[in-house]
C-alpha cells in the first residue's frame, strides 16, 4: 500500500462515501419512480373503466331511442341471449307500446304509471340453485317469475315457487331446439307436455310463457308468428326480456358483472317496465350472489317496486303480436 499524508485520505474517504451516497439515492430513485408510475396508471385506468361503463348505458340508452324513433321493429340494444347450445349471440330488444310513448315524447313512464316496475325472472330451471334463490327471495319477501322446463325430480321446488307466492312460468319442456322448434306439430306438443306436467305436479295451470332463445331467435324452422298465435290461441302471453343479467353469455360471468348488466339499464332507463333475465342452471353461482345486491339496490330506489309477472304487467315483448315474423324474409 502506497503510502498518502492525512488529508489527502481523509479526502478520498469522503468522496468515496459521497459516491456512495449518491449511488444509494440513484437506485432508491430508480427503484420509487415505476412504483409511483404504476400507482398513478392505475388510478387512471380505474377512472377510464368508470367512464366507459357510464358511456356504455348511455349508449344503451341512445340505441334504444333511435330504434324507436326509427319505427324499426328489428332496433334496439343488445340484451344478451338466452342459454343453450344453439342459441344466437344476442338478441334484439323492442320495448313495449307504452314504454315506445314514453321515449318519443320524452315523457317520464311514471306518468302513464305511478310506479316502475321491476320483474326479475329466471329461466331453465329448477336447478340446485333453486331452493337457494328462493331462499334469498324469501329474505327480502320479494316475488320473481320462473320460466321452468320439465325436469323430473324436482317436484319440490316446482311446489315451492307456487307455495311462496311466485308466478310458475313455461319455457318449453325439452329446451331442445332442433326439436321444439322443427315444425309446428313438435312445437304444440312440447307446449302441451310441459303445461300439462306443471298441472299435474303443482295443480296449476300456467299461463306466461318465453320461447327458449326469445321470440326473437334465429334458429327456429318455424314461423315464429305461427307458434305466437298458437300461444295466443291457448290464452297464454308470452314475455321476452328488456334487461339481462347476461348470466349465460359465457360460462363465467362475475358476480359485479352481472350486478351491473342487471343495473346500470335499470338506474339510466326510465322505462314502465324491465322484466330482468336471470338463470336458474347449473353452475350459474354468481347469478345466485348477483341477487341480494341487486334486491337491495332495487329496494333503495324510489319508485320502483319488485313484482312477479301477472296480467297488470305490461308486456315485453321482441316482436309483437302484428309484427311480420323476421324469420319470413
Ligand atoms: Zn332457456
Amino acid at each position: 500500500m502506497t503510502h498518502m499524508p492525512e488529508n489527502k485520505n481523509d479526502y478520498r474517504r469522503k468522496r468515496i462515501n459521497r459516491m456512495k451516497r449518491m449511488i444509494v439515492s440513484t437506485v432508491f430513485v430508480l427503484l420509487l419512480f415505476p412504483n409511483i408510475l404504476c400507482i398513478a396508471a392505475f388510478i387512471r385506468i380505474s377512472g377510464l373503466d368508470r367512464q366507459i361503463r357510464e358511456l356504455t348505458a348511455r349508449l344503451d340508452g341512445i340505441a334504444m331511442a333511435v330504434s324507436i324513433e326509427a319505427q324499426d321493429p328489428y332496433g334496439g340494444s343488445y340484451a344478451g341471449n338466452d342459454s343453450g347450445a344453439l342459441e344466437t349471440s344476442g338478441e334484439v330488444v323492442i320495448v313495449e307500446q307504452n314504454e315506445m310513448l314514453s321515449a318519443q315524447q320524452g315523457v317520464a313512464a311514471d306518468d302513464y304509471d305511478e310506479v316502475r316496475k321491476v320483474c326479475l325472472t329466471f329461466d331453465d330451471g329448477p336447478s340446485a340453485n333453486t331452493d337457494e334463490i328462493l331462499d334469498i327471495l324469501a329474505r327480502y319477501n320479494v316475488k320473481a317469475t320462473f320460466f321452468v322446463n320439465g325436469k323430473p325430480g324436482y317436484e319440490a321446488q316446482y311446489q315451492r315457487i307456487v307455495d311462496e307466492g311466485h308466478t310458475l312460468a313455461m319455457h318449453s319442456y325439452s329446451h331442445k331446439y332442433q326439436e321444439l322448434y322443427s315444425d309446428m306439430d313438435a312445437f304444440r306438443e312440447d307446449f302441451f307436455e310441459i303445461q300439462s306436467y306443471l298441472m299435474d305436479v303443482t295443480g296449476t295451470k300456467c299461463r306466461y310463457y318465453r320461447f327458449p332463445g326469445g321470440s326473437s331467435n334465429t334458429v327456429c324452422n318455424v314461423n315464429m308468428k305461427d307458434c305466437i298465435d298458437f300461444l295466443s290461441e291457448q290464452d297464454i302471453v308470452y314475455f321476452d326480456w328488456n334487461v339481462s343479467s347476461g348470466d349465460a353469455t359465457r360460462n363465467y360471468v362475475s358476480t359485479t358483472q352481472v350486478v351491473n348488466n342487471v343495473m346500470i339499464p335499470v338506474e339510466n332507463n326510465n322505462w314502465n317496465t324491465y322484466v330482468v333475465l336471470f338463470h336458474d342452471a347449473p353452475g350459474k353461482e354468481t347469478t345466485v350472489e348477483a341477487l341480494p345486491i341487486i334486491i337491495e339496490r332495487l329496494q333503495a330506489m324510489d319508485g320502483i317496486v319488485i313484482v312477479p309477472i301477472t296480467d297488470s304487467v305490461h308486456t315485453v315483448q321482441h316482436i309483437l303480436p302484428d309484427e311480420e315474423n323476421i324469420m319470413e324474409e
